[in-house]
């Protein structure tokens, strides 16, 4: 067996019951396979072994009061996953799926997107089972509050700097950092997607969404083409879903989707700026269901349970684009292929591993622009990365100019994946490229430390 393999049936074997971390690991692996001959150095080091164990898991107890006076009590957990070329950076997220294998799913990716990005960030993920749904301001700020009173020993500005993620956005940012800074007395960056009163950087909500947006843009000028007049499914309605919808607006697409846990939204006018700024609304202040959605707007179908996928797939919905934004594995095999058929030429993921490794195989042989989370969503983190930049030099950089930071960094990103996949042997290949091109990096430095 290749390193590879053994690699994987290790990872299998030690962290049983982590499927989802399972699925990460052999998405990765599989396409650093022809690293291993350009590499001995990484196999003598043992760079493969050593990549896929996490620094450190911290997990916590988080009790907390609810509205009723009951005590509640929730996990939490953070890993620090690899801090070779920069500071431990990525998400807090608070949803009941949450587990160890998530965490460290995500913290894993986090490590090859965040060494994309061409600034300096190590990878680390962190949340609780927590379910913001349906609490209070003032339940959800006492969650935050006891989550930070263990997290802040374990966090810092040039040690890990947590960012938002699902459940989290400056609503618990805010509370998360207040917290910090009065126990700790120090205002530092230690949280990214801060308020703008308190250190945020203008456009770190914009962020992902865009920067999904900016990618599919890049894949796209590739064969020659752009996004006017093209039809886009977006799933998902919170942050990453807002954002990616409106930089479609803004680049001439039409968005026809938008969803949540309970449904999925067709609008085949297209979700334009007015009804964005509704649903915007609805998700963010009033906290509601997009359902009320179709309640609003004339022409358009709410169908409850079904995703988007489901949706595109048994309604026959053309698109020409999908951009997955609500969760993992919201794309199956038989959905991807339901793309296809419908018209789907390119998918650029603003969710974390939206696609089952099923599905890529599908975009694979099809010939999709398959833009992968790590590279497609990695504007999100850049921009924490440019929001410490501004805290470290205590000034603040206009909208224009951190958008142009951003999608720069979107265009060296989209470059990054094309030379490796070609260096590698697989040209045109999104997935191997900005897989091997984060790994490169970040094994070097390894390499360079010595057996630490
Ligand atoms: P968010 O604001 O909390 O929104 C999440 C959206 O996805 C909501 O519409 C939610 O519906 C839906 N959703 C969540 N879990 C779901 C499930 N199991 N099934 C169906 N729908 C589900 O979160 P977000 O920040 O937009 O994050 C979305 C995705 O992008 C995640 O994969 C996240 O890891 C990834 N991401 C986010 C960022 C960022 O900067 N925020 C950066 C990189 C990647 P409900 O309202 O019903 O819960």
């Amino acid at each position: 067996m290749s390193v590879i393999q053994d690699v994987i049936a290790m990872v299998q074997e030690k962290d049983a019951g982590q499927p989802e971390f399972h699925q990460a690991v052999k998405e990765v692996m599989t396409t650093l396979e022809p690293t291993v001959a350009k590499h001995p150095e990484f196999v003598k080091a043992k760079i493969y072994e050593r990549i896929v164990i996490p620094d450190r898991a911290i997990l916590f107890r988080v009790p907390w009061v609810d509205d009723r006076g009951e005590v509640q009590v929730n996990r939490g957990f953070r890993v620090q996953f690899n801090n070779a070329i920069g500071p431990y950076k990525g998400g807090l997220r608070l949803h009941p799926s949450v587990n160890l294998g998530i965490i460290k799913f995500l913290g894993f990716e986090q490590v090859f997107k965040n060494s994309l990005t061409t600034l300096p960030m190590g990878g680390g993920k962190g949340g609780s089972d927590f379910n913001p749904k349906g609490k209070s301001d003032a339940e959800v700020m006492r969650f935050c509050q006891a989550f930070m009173r263990e997290l802040y020993r374990h966090i810092g500005p040039d040690t890990d700097v947590p960012a938002g993620d699902i459940g989290v956005g400056g609503r618990e940012i805010g509370y998360l950092y207040g917290y910090y800074q009065k126990i700790v007395n120090e205002h530092t960056c230690v949280l990214t997607g801060k308020g703008l009163e308190y250190g945020g950087s203008l456009i770190r909500p914009e962020a992902t969404g865009y920067g999904a947006v900016y990618f599919a843009a890049e894949m796209l000028a590739v064969k020659g083409q752009d996004l006017k007049s093209k039809v886009a499914a977006v799933s998902g309605s919170g942050n990453v879903a807002q954002y990616t919808i409106e930089k479609i607006n803004q680049l001439g697409g039409k968005a026809i989707t938008i969803s949540d846990s309970d449904g999925t939204i067709i609008d085949e006018a297209g979700i334009d700026s007015k009804k964005l700024a509704f649903a915007m609304e609805l998700k963010n202040v009033r906290r509601g269901r997009i359902k009320e959605y179709a309640d609003a707007f004339k022409g358009v179908t709410y169908l409850e349970g079904k995703s988007v996928w489901d949706v595109v797939r048994d309604q026959s919905l053309h698109i020409d684009l999908a951009f997955p934004s609500a969760t993992e594995n919201e794309i199956s095999g038989k959905h991807a292929e339901a793309l296809i058929k419908n018209g789907c030429k390119v998918v650029s993921e603003g969710a974390n591993m939206p696609s089952s490794l099923d599905a890529i195989k599908v975009y694979q042989g099809d010939g999709v622009l398959y833009g992968p989370a790590k590279a497609a969503n990695a504007g999100g983190v850049a921009t924490s990365g440019l929001e410490m930049s501004q805290n470290s030099m205590r000034l603040t950089w206009t909208s224009e100019e951190v958008d142009a930071r951003l999608h720069q960094i979107m265009k060296s990103i989209h470059r990054a994946c094309l030379e490796a996949a070609q260096t590698y042997g697989r040209p045109g290949d999104y997935l191997m490229g900005a897989n091997i091109a984060g790994f490169v990096k970040v094994a070097n430095a390894m390499l360079a430390y010595g057996i630490v």
